[in-house]
């Protein structure tokens, strides 16, 4: 997964949060989707083609030796938003190419990103995620959402980080995680432009993104 660190600690929507996960109960039973969410940026150019929303989803099944997110491993509540909220935001930036799903392991939570993704292709823009599963096993059935979830995905970065395979490979930290490019909405050629690494800095924050460069 692209790693994020911030120098500050950011809510998603400060304020919110805490009211968020105390009406959770009642947001459920009213068939609100949740997303429990380790951080976010509104606007990122190293975690997919063009400029793009991303989300790191809080927890793991996995535990990849160097890991670039390992506060993101633990299955906890963090930044609990609705599937709502999330897309009022990424309405609000009509000029984005689509969002990306990073993590922690974003097909813990694949019911609710699918529903977030069906919204988000069906604006025209696209979705790129990564997971630690392969692809296969994302197929097979086992994973609730999981297949739903891969019909609203235009690029699937999948595979486990494996510290002894690190790389430059675009979007990839380590050469035997793979490109699958699952609805032609995004190509190889799409993705030549994309910086490697990146720091983000607005009023409040100073966030680098990206992936480490093997020298
Ligand atoms: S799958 Fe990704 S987030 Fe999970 S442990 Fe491996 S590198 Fe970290």
């Amino acid at each position: 997964m692209p790693l994020l660190w911030s120098i500050e600690v950011k809510a998603f929507v400060k304020g919110e949060i805490l009211e968020l996960i105390f009406w959770s109960g009642l947001l459920i039973m009213a068939n609100q989707k949740l997303l429990n969410l380790a951080s976010w940026l509104p606007r990122s150019r190293a975690n997919g083609p063009g400029t793009r929303m991303v989300l790191w989803v809080q927890g793991c099944p996995f535990r990849c030796s160097s890991c670039q997110n390992s506060d993101y491993l633990q299955f906890k509540l963090n930044q609990v938003v609705t599937v709502d909220r999330v897309w009022e935001v990424f309405a609000q930036q009509p000029d984005l190419a689509g969002m990306s799903f990073s993590g922690g392991e974003p097909f813990a939570q694949a019911v609710a990103l699918g529903e977030l993704a069906m919204r988000v292709q069906g604006m025209g823009k696209t979705i790129v995620c990564w997971s630690g599963y392969g692809l296969e096993q994302l197929e097979g059935g086992d994973i609730v959402g999981a297949r739903e979830f891969l019909q609203h995905i235009d690029l699937l970065i999948d595979g486990l980080f494996v510290e002894s395979l690190a790389g430059n490979e675009v979007l990839r930290g380590s050469k035997n995680q793979r490109l699958h490019f699952l609805s032609g909405h995004i190509s190889e050629e799409d993705l030549v432009d994309i910086p490697r690494q990146e720091f983000v800095v607005n009023d409040e924050s100073i966030t680098y993104t990206g992936f480490p460069v093997d020298l």
